[in-house]
């Protein structure tokens, strides 16, 4: 797709470099706004996130605090001088979040994939080019809507415009809440190159214990800035509690944060290394569920008196292996030497295993 319109975007300059937007997943009470805040403040933060309308995947749940924490953010404005951010999904949404003064308005990843909501957005920021948006990424990995949401805003004439990567959903097993699948932002920086991208490492790891990480990584391979929950209490956060992190927290890894000035060959090798950590992960948290399933097996065998090692069964899942690999592409002998490598150590876990 074309994407000539993003050519001219300029870096968000103003939010730093790297841009740290740091902040609750919600608003929840005026007090813990203020108390999130000032900690942030405290520590440099100058850009200060807080979702007031939540797009929460099932009823019932928290839903945020409505136009109320619009006064709250703005105390804690008043109090901190920190710029303010929020996510808008709907036209009302927009209205508010202006009449407010809110500096920075993100379009949430469930928006990003509906057209018609971000086109209903953009009709209403019409004229208002002094504020600057944020486009997430879609929940699907499809480039294409994340750039169509964009062009959209800009040609509503925003041109103080970024985008941010908050990894994609994803069925199955994962040990990311939303997987990064990296090449995609990588693409949207090749077709947008002086839009300032930002990562958010808490909504793609889930758990806060990824953070760090994802934040070091996301330095590594070139984006310009961090959009990170922080929460002054995050145990008790009403929504993404497990991914919320404390301000102390937060100071922690900016302190040790890298930053690299990476040349675009650095940022794509760094890239294509990610890739393969990631796929690693994966292969040590699939390996991780096979071993588990065969202790279960051996402590069937034992309770009914079966051998371990059934040769034909053995035989069969072989051929089946060496076949599938043959037609994925892998070579067959390297199949064939990690598959018994698998069913040595799947014996050795049934033999070792005591009902
Ligand atoms: C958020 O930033 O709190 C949020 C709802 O994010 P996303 O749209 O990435 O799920
Ligand atoms: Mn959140």
């Amino acid at each position: 797709m074309s994407s000539e319109l993003l050519n001219d975007i300029q870096p968000l300059a103003a939010m730093g470099s790297p841009a740290i937007v740091a902040g609750p997943c919600s608003a929840e009470s005026e007090q813990q706004t203020l108390d999130t805040a000032r900690a942030l403040s405290a520590i440099g933060v100058k850009v200060f996130r807080a979702g007031i309308w939540k797009p929460r995947t099932m009823p019932g749940g928290f839903e945020g605090v409505g136009d109320i924490g619009l006064e709250w953010l703005q105390r804690v404005r008043l109090e901190t001088g920190m710029a303010l951010a929020t996510e808008v999904a709907t036209v009302e949404h927009v209205r508010a979040a202006l009449k407010a003064d809110i500096d920075i308005l993100w379009i949430g990843a469930r928006t990003t994939a509906n057209p018609f909501a971000i086109q209903s957005i953009a009709d209403e920021l019409q004229g208002h080019d002094e504020v600057t948006v944020l486009v997430k990424n879609p929940v699907n990995p499809d480039l294409d809507l994340w750039l169509g949401a964009l062009q959209r805003i800009r040609n509503a004439g925003i041109t103080r415009l970024g985008a941010v990567h908050r990894g994609f959903s994803s069925a199955g097993d994962h040990i990311y809440r939303n997987d990064p699948q990296w090449h995609i932002p990588f693409e949207l920086r090749r077709l947008a190159p002086g839009m300032t991208i930002l990562c958010d490492p808490s909504h793609i790891g889930g758990k806060r214990e990824y953070v760090e990480h994802l934040c070091q990584l996301a330095m590594d391979v070139g984006f310009d800035g961090l959009m990170i929950e922080c929460h002054c209490d995050p145990d008790h956060a009403l929504s993404d509690s497990a991914q919320q992190i404390t301000p102390n927290s937060l100071q922690t890894i900016l302190n040790r944060l890298v930053v690299r000035s990476g040349t675009p060959v650095e940022d794509e090798l760094g890239l294509l290394r990610q890739q393969i950590d990631d796929c690693d992960h994966e292969l040590l948290a699939v390996l991780t569920r096979r071993m588990s399933v065969s202790r279960e097996i051996g402590r069937f065998k034992q309770a009914h008196n079966l051998r371990i090692v059934q040769p034909a069964r053995y035989q069969d899942v072989i051929k089946a292996r060496l076949d599938e690999g043959k037609r994925l592409g892998l070579d067959p002998d390297f199949t064939q030497r990690i598959m018994q490598a698998i069913h040595e150590e799947s014996v050795r876990q049934q033999l070792t295993t005591k009902n």
